[in-house]
């Protein structure tokens, strides 16, 4: 079925009619009575009890969690449709807090499959079937559990402590104001709004607005910096004091469950071809005419384009893209269409951005983006399709295997992106437009790959400065010779982005996130070189590696697909690939 497309916001029907409806109340109800008869289980959890009876317990807590999911997915779903809407936050907030003490309550049973010995474990994992990769991460974490009372005692404390912290460092960045002057007018800008300009064409505007974002964090940083401060600190006294992992970023690598050695291979290689985007930076200069380009101008565009393309034909694009590549694919995209499980349309109130959420393995995902037009949004659209893709092929797993794990996440939907650019760039015969769209492939890289990179280098660094007693102004000179590194001579730096650091949130309410980034856009780089160079015989293995989804560790199921994430020769690949297209850039001749 083909529908016409038009800008619309999606229906959350397949989940609950509303947040105050009889089915939500419903739903409630029986959440609360699933938890209760699950905390009956207490008991029956025994090394010796029958296999059957513990899948039961395991298939039990599934249904629970579906339950859970699909409420808070509606509650933060609903907010996002309208962040204004006072009874969508209250909802929200009411849920937050009731899946806190349900969790609390249903604790006992991952402390008990943690704590129980190899062989019994190993017994009970053995007729698993879906559920085994689950249940063998969990108790990867075995050797790094606390006890019952301590670990309710750091969900009790990290409610007051940690998230507390983070949502000041929210409260307070949120509200800062940046005044621009536009057409000789000051203007009073969000965050969101400022950061526009640095992809504008006049330079002293994309000075401006930068000088600006770094005045007002810079005003605040001695705060912005102790609580970062705080937040390191009490990261190593939970995962190294407390839990002894090994290093604090190796906290974070169990979770997304990466080697060690493979996340210092990658950070190294990396680091190793900082001069690649050096060079691409020294390009751009040519094409602004500048002798060497400014910090400021890192996102500045070298083609003017005003090409826009209505939402119907933006449509048909991404699909017609992915029907190219595989009629499967294109018709799960559809779904989303056919559903009204996408939010399109720009409204006031609604959430800026773009994201897909998907709830549960057996309802289509959900997407919003906020549709303007231009070639970005096209492609934004492919990136959140290309999620929604992802969790459907996968949803022959269970709830808890369907997700992919971090650094698999971005796999569908930039592969998604990128066949998309290259059917505008084919379809596409005014210069200028395709141009303005090969240099932005790069500066998106640049922004996925290397800046993440450093960020997660930097980060590595700070933990150790914080413990050893770095003041804020030692971490910000720190930081200024991170970026050094980084740009080398190709690029000059202003003293204000010492405080860059300051306005990442990522670091501080998600430390050593940032690197999943990096992983996933060259691991892109590469499957997307084979599949130039393979067609059709590419194609089974890249599906393959969708499907799996989260039902086996990342470096299993990119193991199946020929790629060894442990050689650094594979994480160069990825660069090979940008060093390619760079060569292609630097063949157009520099126009006036
Ligand atoms: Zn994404």
């Amino acid at each position: 079925m083909t529908l016409p497309y038009t800008l619309s916001r999606w229906s959350l029907a397949d989940l609950y009619t509303a947040h105050d409806a009889p089915d939500m109340q419903a739903a409630f109800d029986e959440l609360e009575s699933r938890v209760s008869a699950f905390e009956a289980n207490r008991e029956k959890l025994a090394a010796d009890m029958p296999a059957q009876e513990f899948m039961q317990v395991v298939r039990q807590i599934e249904a629970t969690s579906r339950l859970g999911y699909c409420i808070s997915g509606f509650a933060e779903l609903s907010f996002a449709a309208d962040t204004q809407d006072q009874a969508a936050m209250a909802f929200m907030g009411r849920v937050d807090q009731l899946m806190a003490s349900f969790q609390n309550r249903v604790l006992f049973f991952s402390l008990w499959w943690k704590g129980l010995d190899e062989g019994p474990a190993n017994r009970l994992m053995a007729g698993s079937g879906d559920y085994r990769y689950w249940l063998e991460e969990m108790r990867h974490f075995k050797p790094h559990t606390l006890s019952e009372p301590e670990e309710k005692i750091i969900n009790i404390k990290d409610v007051t402590g940690v998230k507390a912290l983070n949502n000041l460092y929210d409260s307070i960045t949120n509200r800062y104001v940046f005044k621009l002057e536009v057409e000789g007018q000051v203007q009073e800008l969000t965050r969101g709004e400022l950061m526009v300009y640095v992809r504008e064409h006049d330079p002293d505007q994309r000075a401006g607005a930068y000088q600006e974002l770094y005045r007002v964090y810079g005003d605040d940083a001695p705060i912005l910096g102790q609580m970062y401060q705080t937040l390191v600190r009490d990261w190593r006294s939970e995962h190294i004091d407390l839990r002894k992992f090994s290093s604090p970023i190796s906290a974070r690598n169990l979770v997304n469950d990466i080697p060690d050695e493979v996340v210092d291979t990658l950070l190294e290689v990396c680091q190793r071809n900082a001069p690649l985007f050096q060079r691409y930076f020294r390009l751009k200069a040519r094409w602004l005419g500048m002798e060497r380009i400014r910090r400021y101008d890192v996102y500045a565009p070298v083609a003017k384009s005003e090409k826009r393309y209505d939402y119907a034909q933006a449509a048909e694009m991404v699909l017609g893209s992915f029907r190219e590549f595989e009629p499967r694919v294109a018709s799960l995209a559809q779904r989303v269409f056919d559903e009204s499980h996408l939010d399109s349309e720009v409204r006031k109130g609604k959430r800026g951005g773009a994201f897909c959420a998907s709830i549960t393995n057996d309802i289509t995902p959900w997407v919003l983006v906020n549709y303007q037009g231009r070639a970005d949004d096209v492609a934004t659209l492919a990136h959140e399709l290309g999620h929604a893709i992802h969790a459907m092929l996968a949803s022959h797993h269970g709830l808890f295997t369907f997700h992919s794990s971090l650094p698999l996440a971005e796999t569908a939907s930039t592969f998604g992106e990128m066949m998309l650019i290259d059917k505008l760039l084919a379809e596409e015969s005014d210069e200028s437009v395709r141009r303005d769209m090969l240099f932005r492939q790069v500066d998106d890289a640049y922004a996925t790959i290397m800046r993440q990179a450093f960020f997660a280098l930097f980060e590595r660094q700070a933990h150790e400065m914080v413990q050893s007693g770095a003041t804020v102004d030692e971490m910000a000179d720190a930081y200024m010779e991170n970026l050094k590194v980084q740009f080398g001579d190709s690029v000059e730096l202003s003293d204000e982005f010492r405080w860059e650091w300051v306005s990442i949130p990522h670091i501080y309410q998600v430390p050593f996130y940032v690197y999943a980034y990096t992983f996933g856009q060259l691991l892109v780089f590469s499957l997307y070189q084979q599949f130039k160079a393979e067609g059709e015989a590419f194609k089974p293995r890249y599906l393959k590696i969708l499907a799996a989804g989260g039902s086996d560790a990342p470096a299993r199921i990119l193991s199946e697909a020929g790629i060894d994430i442990y050689s650094a020769a594979f994480w160069q690949g990825g660069f090979d690939v940008l060093a390619g297209l760079l060569d292609q850039l630097e063949a157009i001749p520099v126009a006036a």
